[in-house]
């Protein structure tokens, strides 16, 4: 019986495939897939209750090449040291892709948030900083939230971290509330930068985003501000859904009002106009040219794909599209963008939000939006081009493929020019 890989496996895969792509050489491949630093934590925390519980945490440092490694923190119960690593290698090559003085890295705690008190939780966060601080620093490490963690995490990390080195280090975490050295942009950066990628895909491939039918798959952080930005844009946002159903309109929908009702009641099924689909995943198939599938991983299959109608796929989550269901998508005429691109308007935004703070200064919200849409155009429009150059030569190369490849050569060239190769 074949053995299924891990993610890390998977991901080491995935590279390999690119850098034979693009003929680069192999001891790119024998470097990178490594990270060049693991760091494993045991972070006890005194319970309400009065029992002592361990925690288990990590901070991968997958590659210094471009600059300081950057990444997220996840809090979930079933990350490990693995899962860790191939987010890493994520990190590392999406922030070469979009251009940023980074390398890689990512954390993890083995825990389920949901079931810890705002006073547990609020220990455990300061304990996984003071654990990792040997290591991390404004110039060194920069960690952001992720998947479980939020910005007041972020403040209570900053401030221990502050507390160790005897002095305000605004610049070692980023995505922090705007009361503590953040930037208000950074709530909706993610679901502005999916907009910037679909306007920059839909003028290069369907004469602009105006006008354009719109489906967003996931209705949390990124889906509403992705809807909410691509009806700003002038595209007709059709259908909407989360876990408890789909909301289509063919006449469109009001996304504000849909925003509203989601926050009021927790449902976007409870908007009160159009037709209800109790199946969230109706969204992902109904009449739109644009899907903006941002909820979860593997939800595009290779049993579903020839359902998508769309001719341009959006990746707002975090590995929405099957490997299998992505050479699908592309057989019946369609475009992916994928997530390293799409949603990386969260990472873009907070290098905005860590230069702010090395200078100890600060853009106003729309400033810091032109910096953040000038960025994300251009790195999109830098992704698309190398697309169309590859497919000249390859003619099943993806999208994907594309950024794979600008990102490795980025890396290549910082490594070779610091003489690592
Ligand atoms: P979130 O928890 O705020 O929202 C997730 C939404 O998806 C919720 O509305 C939930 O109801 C919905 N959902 C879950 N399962 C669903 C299903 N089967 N069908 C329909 N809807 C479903 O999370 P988020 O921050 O918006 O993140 C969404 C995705 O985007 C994740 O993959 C995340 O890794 C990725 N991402 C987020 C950011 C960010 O800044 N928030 C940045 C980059 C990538």
């Amino acid at each position: 019986m074949a053995q299924r890989v891990s993610y890390f496996e998977w991901m080491l895969q995935v590279l390999e495939r690119a850098i034979k792509m693009d003929n680069l050489p192999y001891e790119l491949y024998k470097v990178l897939s490594r990270p060049e630093r693991v760091l494993t934590v045991s972070i006890p925390v005194r319970m309400d209750d009065g029992r002592l519980e361990v925690f288990e945490g990590y901070r991968v440092q997958y590659s210094s090449a471009l600059g300081p490694y950057k990444g997220g923190i996840r809090f979930h119960p079933e990350v490990d040291l693995d899962t860790d690593k191939a987010l890493a290698l994520g990190m590392t090559l999406k922030n070469a892709l979009n251009n940023l003085p980074y390398g890689g890295g990512k954390g993890a705690v083995k825990v389920d948030p949901k079931r810890l008190s705002k006073g547990e939780l609020e220990r455990l966060s300061r304990g996984y900083a003071r654990a990792i601080a040997p290591l991390i620093g404004d110039q060194v490490d920069i960690p952001a939230p992720d998947v479980g963690t939020t910005p007041e995490i972020m403040a209570w990390m900053v401030d221990e971290y502050s507390r160790i080195r005897g002095y305000n280090v605004p610049g070692v975490f980023t995505a922090k509330p705007p009361e503590l050295w953040g930037n208000p942009v950074r709530e909706y950066s993610t679901g502005y930068g999916v907009v910037v990628a679909a306007r920059a895909a839909a003028e290069r491939y369907m004469g602009g985003l105006q006008g354009l039918r719109v489906s967003v798959h996931g209705f949390g952080n990124v889906g509403q501000y992705s809807a909410l930005f691509a009806q700003r844009q002038g595209a007709k946002v059709v259908a909407v859904s989360d876990t408890s159903g789909t909301v289509y309109d063919p006449n469109g929908i009001d996304v504000e009002l849909a925003m509203k009702v989601k926050a009021q009641t927790g449902k976007v099924i409870n908007y009160p106009k159009g037709e209800k689909i109790y199946d969230p995943m109706a969204s992902l198939f109904v009449d739109a040219e644009v899907l903006m599938p941002s909820a979860i991983e593997n939800v595009i299959t290779k049993d579903n794909a020839s359902k998508v109608r769309a001719k341009l796929v959006v990746e707002g989550a975090n590995g929405p599209t099957t490997p299998e269901a992505e050479a699908e998508l592309y057989k019946r005429g369609s475009i992916v963008v994928p997530d390293i691109s799409a949603n990386a308007g969260g990472v873009v935004m907070s290098y905005l939000e860590w230069v702010e703070n090395l200078q100890w200064y600060w853009w106003d919200e729309e400033e810091t939006l032109k910096r953040l849409d000038a960025i994300m155009t251009s790195n999109v429009k830098r992704l698309i081009d190398r697309y169309e150059s590859l497919k000249s030569t390859n003619p099943s190369a993806t999208m994907r493929d594309a950024a794979f490849i600008l990102a490795l050569e980025r890396v290549y060239r910082a490594m070779k020019a610091r003489g690592w190769l």
